[in-house]
């Protein structure tokens, strides 16, 4: 297997990240609607007894397991009861998800608090992975994972989002508490701040090495900040935290002061919306809270054939409907006029080589997607480095051909994780 490293080739052509205000405005708060939508990142398993189902009674702050030992949750934003319990689609790539809607009652003053936060990694992984920010501590308490150092991003990962600027400059305060806290929960006391430059003067605490981002896009992406900024390589197939670095989102920091001060879950998301103008919202919504519902709260029309993109103008994915709820994870919204959309197209690679130019991770694209377009996702990891790519998009963005690589390497990525868990 190649596992080869990243580098970058010079004279390449770059992107630039978008920049905050000077002045930034606090985001605009959603209603939370009379119905939200929790995903669990599993399907339902019709063999297995569930533990939760439709006319269940929640309580705000409740933890809902889909079955007996699962480590994946869902926490409820609201009191209610379970409406449906049914499996959703998230796009033309991903697994199923199960969706667990929740009809919203009149008890919010009900919260289920934590009678006991003890800072250690067991209770966050346990109670706190759902955080704003999707702080990921359950990937943290894998065996065999150790931990050196973590680095904290008040950069954005992708284009036109300015999510994580702006959380970790407004709540400066609140982001020096969390790392405070992350650091016992971690036990770790090398801590660096990932931020641009220009953002600087705004976040000012003692206890972390200041990183500089860079504002060329994807130099904030792990990968890259392990190789630019702490001189070490992210060998193909493997995470950050398997290196022994853990990356988490300035929004992720906040909201871990936030629930450790109101002892209790914290559900409000911070997230740009960019609209079919091209202009830029700052919204807060909770967690569950139909797309649907921002939109006419926003009085955003979609009409037939407009795209919604979740996650990120260059790695985000298209979603099939405007129900699709906020996520922990959800830094931006992207929505696209159709008349904007440039199509995708069936027509072969040319062979002009700009994806191989432009890839960051030096993967020759035009090789690797003849063995993805033929389902052959084992060469395609052994013999043209699929498992190196860091899903940053560009030579998707750059192809002559319009070719669906960014859809191609995705779905390549999820066939070979299934090849080898059947394996
Ligand atoms: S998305 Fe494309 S350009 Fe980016 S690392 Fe992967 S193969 Fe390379
Ligand atoms: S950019 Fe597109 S057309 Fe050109 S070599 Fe790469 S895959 Fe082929």
């Amino acid at each position: 297997m190649i596992k080869r490293s990243f580098f970058m080739l010079s004279n390449k052509p770059r992107l630039t990240c978008d920049l905050l205000e000077t002045d930034p405005e606090a985001p605009l708060k959603m209603d939370v609607p009379g119905l939200l939508t929790l995903l669990l990142p599993e399907p339902i398993d019709g063999k297995r007894t569930a533990l939760i189902k439709k006319g269940d009674v929640v309580e705000k702050g409740q933890k809902l397991l889909l079955y007996e030992n699962d480590t994946q949750y869902a926490v409820s934003p609201v009191s209610g009861t379970i409406k449906s319990i049914d499996t959703f689609t998230v796009d033309e790539v991903s697994g199923l998800r199960t969706r667990i809607t929740i009809e919203k009652d009149d008890r919010n003053t009900e919260h289920v608090g934590y009678t006991d936060m003890p800072e250690d990694l067991s209770f966050a992984a346990q109670h706190l992975n759902q955080l704003p920010g999707a702080p990921g501590f359950d990937g943290l308490s894998r065996n065999g994972i150790q931990l050196n150092a973590l680095v904290i991003t008040v950069a954005d990962t992708d284009l036109l989002s300015t999510t994580s600027q702006y959380v970790g400059t407004a709540h400066a305060a609140e982001l020096e508490k969390g790392v405070q806290i992350l650091k016992r929960i971690t036990n770790l006391s090398k801590v660096y701040l990932l931020i641009p430059g220009y953002l600087l003067e705004r976040v000012q605490f003692d206890g972390v090495t200041v990183m500089p981002a860079s504002l060329n896009y994807p130099d904030t992406l792990p990968a890259l900040v392990m190789k630019n900024h702490l001189d070490k390589i992210l060998p193909a197939g493997r995470t950050p935290e398997e290196m022994g670095i853990f990356f988490i989102r300035a929004e992720a920091v906040v909201s871990l002061a936030r629930a450790f001060e109101a002892n209790a879950p914290v559900f409000e998301k911070c997230i740009t919306l960019i609209d079919k103008t091209g202009a830029r919202h700052r919204i807060e919504a909770v967690i569950g809270t139909p797309l649907s519902s921002i939109f006419s709260q926003l009085g955003i029309q979609i009409d037939e054939q407009d795209r919604i993109v979740i996650g990120g103008a260059m790695q985000g994915f298209a979603t099939f409907t405007d129900h699709h709820p906020v996520t922990p994870d959800m830094d931006s919204i992207l929505v696209q006029d159709k008349g904007d959309i440039i199509p995708l197209s069936d027509t072969n690679c040319i062979n002009c080589g700009r994806c191989v130019q432009i890839c960051p991770a030096d993967i020759p694209v035009n090789l690797l997607v003849r063995f993805l377009q033929t389902a052959q996702y084992e060469t395609a990891a052994d013999k043209y480095d699929l498992e190196s790519c860091i899903d940053c998009g560009l030579c998707a963005y750059v192809c002559t051909s319009r070719i669906a690589l960014s859809q191609y390497i995705r779905l390549g990525k999820h066939e070979l994780r299934k090849l080898r868990i059947d394996a």
